[in-house]
Formats: structure tokens, C-alpha cells, sequence
């Protein structure tokens, strides 16, 4: 089913996996899967090796979760594709039965200038997708504390309107601790005519060293109540870090439904234990 029906019906709740190396076995994945889907997730996407590294273990992982009855929304990234290469791939996709495709430039890998391929950023890539399959849902990506690389705040949400203009259905963003901000977010892009529905992705906090350079490379925001978490465990063992991290976590996921938007997406990071017991916290129901 295409994300935008479930959207119309009310707030989403998805997560996101990622495949695994190549040589490594799918098993493991699809057994936190299968641990995931007892939440009655609306749909599942999974990400896209900048450059295609991984296509074949994401294609491997989109069919997956459609035969176990799941939604799906595949990532993908115009870094290195030519338009040729770039129609192959969705043709399979799209022959495959694969709905949903979140459009993404994707990470320029080190040392990079550009995307070395036919298209330089995703809103090209989306009006390029739009014009060549009009029946596909098609999502935009979009960081709430502003891209790193943007000039400025304002031609980041410029060019998600752009986004929108040339054929995204909604807005998939980074991650982002901050509700405070997202919300300020929420309300900037509402004024500049941006109407998609937004699916706010969390990122919970689990290891001390990941969170702080996710943040980091990310350029996001560490408000207040995050410093304090890994400032009071700094030292502490990775389990009691953990502990505090899912706390936050909990209330974050709380916060962020405050804000009014239109889907909860987690970062499952391919775990389910640590997932299970935020998610429950938070008063999310198993089957
Ligand atoms: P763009 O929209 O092209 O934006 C990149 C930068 O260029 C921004 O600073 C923007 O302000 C600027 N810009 C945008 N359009 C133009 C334009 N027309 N002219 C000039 N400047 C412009 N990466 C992966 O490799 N694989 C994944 O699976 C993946 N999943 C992601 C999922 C989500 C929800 C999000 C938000 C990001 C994901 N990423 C993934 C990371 C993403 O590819 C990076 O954030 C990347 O740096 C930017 O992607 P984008 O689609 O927002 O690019």
C-alpha cells in the first residue's frame, strides 16, 4: 500500500533497518523483524548504500518484509547513477511491487565534491522519478536543525519546497533530539508552504560514543536533558548508559507525538530488545 493511504487514515508508526554487510546472513534481521512487526507497524523502510553499495541486500530486505504481509518504503540515493542505471534499478523495484521509494541524494562518500551521477540533489532526482513513474509514492528527506552542508536555514526549507513542487507525497526526516526545535521546524515549514505530512525519525539513545557522533556529523542539537544523560554516565558501565538513554528516549518518542506530527518512525538500529522495551514504555501495544 502507498504510505500517503495509511497517512490519510492518521498518525504512522514505522521503523527503519538497515541490510546487513555483504556476506553477512539475512537471519538476524529478519528475525528482529519478525520481533517488530508484533508493534503492528504501518509500513517498514530501509535504507540504501550511497552509491548502491548494498542495492542487492536492500532489494533482498524490501521483498522480505512485502512476503511477510508488511508495507515497504525502499531509500534510495542518485549518488553515482547515471539516469540509465537509475531506471534499471526502480524497474526492478517497481516490477518487484515496491510502492514506496524515499528519494535521497544520499552521503557524499569521502573526498567527494558532488554525486558523480546524472543528478546533483534530490529534488532532481524526485522530478525525474515523478515524470518516469507517476505511480510511485515518493518521499523527500529533510533535517530539522538544517542540512550540514546548507547555506542557510532558510534555502534548506526552500529547496524541500522544491521537493514538494516537483512530486514528494511526504517528508521523511533526520534524526533530530530536540523536540523543542522540531516543533519551531514543524511551524517554519507550514509557513513556507510546505503542506506534505511530516514522519519525524528518532534515534534512540543507546551507546554514549554513537549518540554523540551521530549528533555531531549530523549537526544536530544536544538540548539540555540529553547533555545531562551523557554527562551524569559519561563514566558510567554501558548498561547503566543504556538505561538512562532509553529513558530519554521514552519521553522523546512522548514529545514528539505532542508536536502534532504525522508519523513516528524509529531507527530500530536492527535491534529489538532495546526497542521492545522503549516502545512498551511508551505505551505502545504488542500483538
Ligand atoms: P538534498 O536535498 O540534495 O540536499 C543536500 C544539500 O544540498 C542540502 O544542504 C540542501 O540544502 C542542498 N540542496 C538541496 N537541493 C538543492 C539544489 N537544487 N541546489 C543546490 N543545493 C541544494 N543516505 C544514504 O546514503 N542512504 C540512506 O538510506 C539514507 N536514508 C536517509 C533517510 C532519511 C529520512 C534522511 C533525512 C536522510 C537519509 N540519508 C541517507 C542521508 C541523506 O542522503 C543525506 O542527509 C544527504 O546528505 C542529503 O540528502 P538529501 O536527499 O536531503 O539531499
Amino acid at each position: 500500500m502507498k504510505i500517503t493511504n495509511k497517512l490519510a487514515k492518521g498518525k504512522t508508526f514505522s521503523f527503519e533497518v538497515f541490510p546487513p554487510k555483504e556476506g553477512n546472513p539475512l537471519e538476524p534481521l529478519l528475525e528482529t523483524l519478525n520481533q517488530l512487526y508484533r508493534f503492528k507497524p504501518d509500513f517498514i523502510s530501509c535504507t540504501y548504500g550511497a552509491g548502491g553499495s548494498n542495492a542487492g541486500r536492500n532489494f533482498e530486505i524490501c521483498k522480505a518484509v512485502m512476503k511477510s504481509g508488511h508495507d515497504i518504503v525502499s531509500h534510495f540515493t542518485c549518488i553515482g547513477g547515471s539516469r540509465a542505471e537509475i531506471v534499471e534499478t526502480i524497474d526492478r523495484y517497481a516490477a518487484a511491487g515496491i510502492e514506496n521509494v524515499l528519494a535521497l541524494r544520499g552521503d557524499l562518500p569521502e573526498g567527494w565534491e558532488g554525486t558523480r551521477g546524472d543528478f546533483a540533489h534530490a529534488d532532481e532526482l524526485l522530478a525525474f522519478l515523478r515524470e518516469k513513474y507517476p505511480s510511485l509514492c515518493l518521499g523527500a528527506g529533510a533535517c530539522p536543525e538544517k542540512h550540514i552542508e546548507a547555506e542557510s536555514f532558510d534555502s534548506d526549507i526552500q529547496y524541500l519546497k522544491s521537493k514538494q513542487d516537483k512530486g514528494a507525497e511526504f517528508i521523511m526526516t533526520q534524526l533530530c533530539h530536540d523536540a523543542d526545535a522540531f516543533a519551531v521546524y514543524l511551524e517554519r515549514i507550514r509557513k513556507a508552504n510546505i503542506t506534505l505530512p511530516v514522519i519525524v525519525g528518532i534515534m534512540p539513545v543507546l551507546l554514549r560514543d554513537a549518540t554523540i557522533r551521530m549528533a555531531v556529523t549530523n549537526g544536530c542539537s544536544v538540548p539540555r536533558q540529553l547533555a545531562e544523560v551523557i554527562g551524569k554516565y559519561y563514566n558510567a558501565s554501558p548498561e547503566d548508559f543504556k538505561k538512562a538513554g532509553k529513558e530519554f528516549t521514552v519521553k522523546q518518542i512522548k514529545r514528539f507525538i505532542d508536536t502534532g506530527v504525522e508519523g513516528i518512525h524509529i531507527y530500530s538500529l536492527n535491534k529489538h530488545e532495546d526497542i521492545t522495551d522503549i516502545l512498551l514504555a511508551a505505551g505502545y501495544k504488542t500483538a
